[in-house]
């Protein structure tokens, strides 16, 4: 029997979307169900038994990692190259960002702010206010408060990763400072809920293909036919802007890194990581991806799970290159469009700001919205202008959520080879058994 690969089904998966998605209306019915109904249901579904997975299997494999990094030391030294690593790369994303909204200028029309050919739609506008309610805030002090949580079942239930996260840290590091025979009994307890859920993750991505042809022909019904090209004509130069930027940290920085850090070749990479992209394109959220990408890397890149599970975890909540890019680019598209005059200072407001939120913003769809809010306060713009953007916001969701998570694992990668992996990138893929250090 003819057995596609997943990437390969999945992609199939995309395209019919695509196709199903034009050909249907928001009225269409079938045997008397709307269509999109149907796409919302099975989308949802699918992305709910990520979600299902991703508290016990965060929690036992960083529990698991940590506990097998053994000693301070060793933890210390991954810590600081993986933070130094999510920096660095966020800050070249942002500063390409820059880079091709002053070359492209998208926010200037025949020498003019836009704003009056955009024409800020009031409803756009209203319902902008309404989205980023609902994300609640993302401010700084915020982000270092929720790292402690007071109740991490809280925390677990309300999915504040980085509570989570944290918590976890401390669990496996001091588990290791306890009894032997305790220590025992624990750990053979986490790497077997571990084992476990990487099972699951394997056994919900069998639907992958039907979760990602409903969420995404889904979103395409949901443009409707004459909507997108309208939408293109007024942004399809900030699309377009974003898009390039994009591009370019994805197909030049991260592989040059791949290449000169890591001595990986990147199309190998690329093909290794291929379902989690996919999947993060159809999600648009790094956070309902993780599982996969944390099985992508270990599987069909060979990272162990000692870096993996430390690296992947944090980087999904905290390394948003595609985010903070986006951020930087859609704050001086706005602010070209109403005509603000755009000083170094300003800009240097913008690409800081866009560093920090995109640490604090939620790996789920349109949550960039928050930290745009936050960079058009500072630099004296409301917040209503959000909605010049909004309409093609969750198309270029999808793809800096892919880089996201492409940047996430390329730190994975790096980090593994910096610690001195031998497995990363050699051959067919192998079980997680056999790349686990
Ligand atoms: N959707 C993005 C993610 O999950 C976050 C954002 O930029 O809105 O990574």
């Amino acid at each position: 029997m003819l057995k596609l690969k997943l990437h390969w089904q999945i992609l199939i998966a995309l395209v019919l979307a695509v196709i199903a998605g034009s050909l249907t209306g928001m009225d269409s019915t079938l045997l008397g169900v709307r269509l999109y109904d149907v796409y919302a249901f099975f989308g949802t579904l699918f992305l709910n038994a990520l979600k299902m997975i991703i508290v016990p299997l965060i929690v036992s494999s960083i529990i698991v990692g940590i506990a097998g990094i053994g000693g301070s030391h060793g933890l210390a030294r991954m810590g600081g190259r993986t933070i130094l690593y999510y920096m660095v790369t966020s800050l070249f994303a942002i500063l390409l960002g820059l880079f091709f909204v002053n070359l492209l200028s998208p926010g200037i029309i025949d020498g003019m702010p836009a704003q009056e050919v955009l024409g800020l739609d009031g409803e756009l506008a209203a319902q902008a206010s309404a989205k980023v309610g609902e994300k609640g805030v993302g401010d700084i002090p915020g982000v270092f408060l929720s790292m402690v949580p007071p109740n991490v079942v809280a925390a677990a239930a309300n999915g504040q990763m980085l509570g989570l996260i944290f918590f976890s840290l401390l669990f496996g590091f001091f588990m290791t400072r306890i009894t032997e025979d305790y220590a025992e009994v624990q750990f053979n307890f986490w790497e077997g809920v571990y084992e476990t859920m990487m099972r699951i993750t394997d056994w919900v991505m069998l639907f992958a293909p039907i979760g990602v042809f409903a969420l995404v022909a889904k979103v395409v019904t949901g443009l409707g036919g004459g909507q997108l090209a309208e939408m293109m004509q007024s942004l399809g130069l900030f699309a377009l802007t974003v898009l390039l930027a994009l591009a370019a940290h994805v197909f030049i920085v991260l592989p040059l890194l791949l290449k000169v850090v890591a001595r990986v070749r990147p199309t190998r990479h690329f093909q290794a990581m291929a379902p989690a992209l996919l999947t993060a394109f159809s999600t648009a959220s790094s956070s309902a991806t993780l599982p996969l990408t944390m099985d992508c890397v270990e599987k069909n890149a060979g990272v162990s799970n000692r870096t993996s599970s430390f690296v992947l975890p944090l980087g999904a909540t905290v390394n948003m290159d595609g985010t903070a890019l986006y951020e930087c680019v859609a704050a001086m598209f706005i602010a070209q469009a109403y005509g603000l005059e755009l000083s170094f200072a300003t800009q240097f407001t913008i690409v800081l700001i866009a560093l920090l939120t995109s640490i604090g913003v939620a790996g789920i769809p349109a949550a960039s919205l928050v930290a745009i809010t936050i960079i058009l306060s500072a630099i004296g713009l409301p917040v209503e202008a959000l909605g010049l953007i909004l309409a093609v916001d969750r198309i270029l969701d999808m793809f800096r959520t892919s880089v996201n998570v492409f940047s996430d694992s390329c730190g994975a990668v790096i980090i593994g080879k910096l610690e001195g992996e031998q497995d990363i990138l050699t051959g067919a893929p192998q079980d997680a058994e056999a790349s686990r250090s």
